[in-house]
């Protein structure tokens, strides 16, 4: 079936960049664009009038994990002062008693809403890290039935978490879970690349550069290319890691990855905030910033994340004129990936104390070009004839968008993901007229709202301090 949609401004690409076709067409058949330009006179099935619409391309949101819901990110985002804003080390790592009663239980349900939430934000494609740590066939047929495309693997380290009852983080090494872990990622990469009719692909995911020796970070590169799949690590994400990676390995984290030999094009660095030079380390020695470009390597940047904490990257303009492909992440919650390249925009503006910084064409192009760029395809981000029909359509025409002049300066400067009104991946329409066409929102939202409030009852039992989830996060007023 061949569908036309009208627009609206219409953001094609020329095999070099992006460029708008005002009053454009987008012709897709199956899961294949057509045509994108002015004008289309062949006959069609099927047409979408989005006049008054931004017509992109789905964006890929290149960090994020759909394990952790909205529940969870009450309690994720605060943290100890003791951790100067580490913030997962806060939240993932139960007392050894409580380890049982941590987090949510029915992960599905946790799960399947971070999806279709992220869906309804534009994003087609995502990078899933994670996910299918529990029960990788269910895992599977959940992306199948949510319909989005999917780069994912399960997660593995050799360190396990956990807090005495006095809040001191205690780290457990164990050389063989990290290796037991590299096999399964590696199973799971081979058995379930291409699934989903081939929306879904496979990715290695080892934890962080403090989490994982050296050894296992070797192996990881040496069975990525073995069996053909990127990988992505967390690097250089919170001060702990800085400093523990100092103190062990006598070098930055970013240092420690070039040494061993890991950062190559095929590798993605999430968040990657402490470099050296950043403010908040004291540490003006070296050239990380080079290191990274030099090799190659891209940047998945999770910008409300780190504002949430406090923290801007410093700066995402200047990882971009460095020569790093950069990629945006939505790492916390809510997880809204066109609110992200909006604070990616002011918080490099911030960090270079210049308006001219955070450019939303930069912004843009990180969340649809430089994102296909991480997983070396030239079928994803961008309206092209040939290209996977992964397609955006976002409503211009309300009252907070004002006068339209650049699109992109709109969407960038105001859109929210309730402005979003279609998602189509591989051609399926999957959100149209703002609602998820394949379950029903209210009765998902129900679900969470009753699964959050008994994760929230459980913290006690297993939170360092066996205190109530309104002591840990007080509430902003009394709620009686
Ligand atoms: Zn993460």
């Amino acid at each position: 079936m061949k569908t036309l949609i009208q627009g609206g401004f219409v953001v094609g690409f020329n095999g070099t960049e992006h460029e708008i076709f005002k009053d454009g067409v987008v012709v897709y058949e199956g899961n294949r664009i057509e045509f994108v330009g002015k004008e289309y006179t062949h006959p069609v099935d099927k047409k979408i009038d989005a006049k008054g619409c931004l017509i992109s391309p789905g964006f890929i949101d290149t960090h994020f994990h759909s394990g952790i819901n909205a529940g969870d990110y009450l309690l994720n985002d605060s943290t100890k002062r003791d951790f100067f804003a580490s913030n997962y080390l806060a939240h993932g790592g139960p007392t050894r008693e409580g380890a049982k009663h941590a987090h949510l239980k029915d992960v599905d349900v946790g799960q399947r809403f971070s999806l279709i939430h992220l869906l309804k934000s534009g994003v087609t494609t995502t990078f899933e890290i994670g996910g299918p740590g529990g029960d990788p066939e269910r895992y599977v047929n959940m992306v199948d039935e949510v319909g989005v495309r999917c780069y994912t693997g399960p997660s593995y380290k050799n360190v396990s978490f956990f807090h005495d009852p006095e809040g001191r983080l205690e780290y457990d090494w164990n050389d063989e879970r990290g290796s037991e872990g590299l096999k399964k990622a590696v199973e799971f990469a081979k058995k379930f690349a291409g699934a989903c009719n081939g929306r879904m692909n496979t990715m290695l995911f080892p934890g962080h550069v403090d989490s994982c020796t050296p050894e296992l970070l070797q192996q990881t590169r040496k069975a990525a290319k073995e069996i053909g799949v990127r990988v992505q690590i967390h690097a250089t994400i919170n001060l702990f890691e800085f400093h523990t990676v100092m103190r062990l390995h006598r070098c930055t984290p970013i240092e420690l990855l070039k040494k061993i030999g890991f950062l190559d094009p095929e590798v993605s660095l999430s968040h990657c905030i402490f470099i050296s030079g950043h403010s908040w380390l004291a540490y003006p020695y070296g050239d990380d910033l080079k290191i990274i470009a030099d090799s190659g390597a891209s940047v998945a940047y999770s910008p409300l994340k780190y504002l949430k904490l406090g923290i801007v990257m410093e700066s995402f303009d200047r990882y971009l004129k460095a020569g790093i492909n950069m990629g945006i992440g939505t790492d916390t919650f809510p997880k809204d990936l066109i609110s992200d390249i909006r604070y990616a925009a002011l918080g490099s503006r911030v960090a270079e104390r210049s308006f001219m910084a955070g450019h939303p064409r930069d912004v843009f192009n990180a969340a649809t070009l430089g994102g296909a760029k991480m997983l070396g395809r030239d079928d994803l981000g961008r309206l092209q004839k040939g290209a996977k029909a992964d397609i955006a359509i976002v409503n211009l025409g309300d009252i907070a968008f004002g006068a339209v002049r650049d699109p992109i300066r709109s969407l960038v400067e105001t859109a929210v993901s309730r402005d979003v009104r279609t998602v189509i991946v591989d051609g399926e329409t999957l959100v149209d007229n703002g609602q998820y066409l394949r379950h029903n929102e209210q009765e998902l939202l129900e679900t969470v709202q009753a699964k959050s409030e008994q994760i929230w009852q459980t913290l006690p039992k297993w939170h360092w301090s066996g205190k109530s989830v309104d002591e840990v996060v007080p509430p902003s007023f009394r709620i009686s």
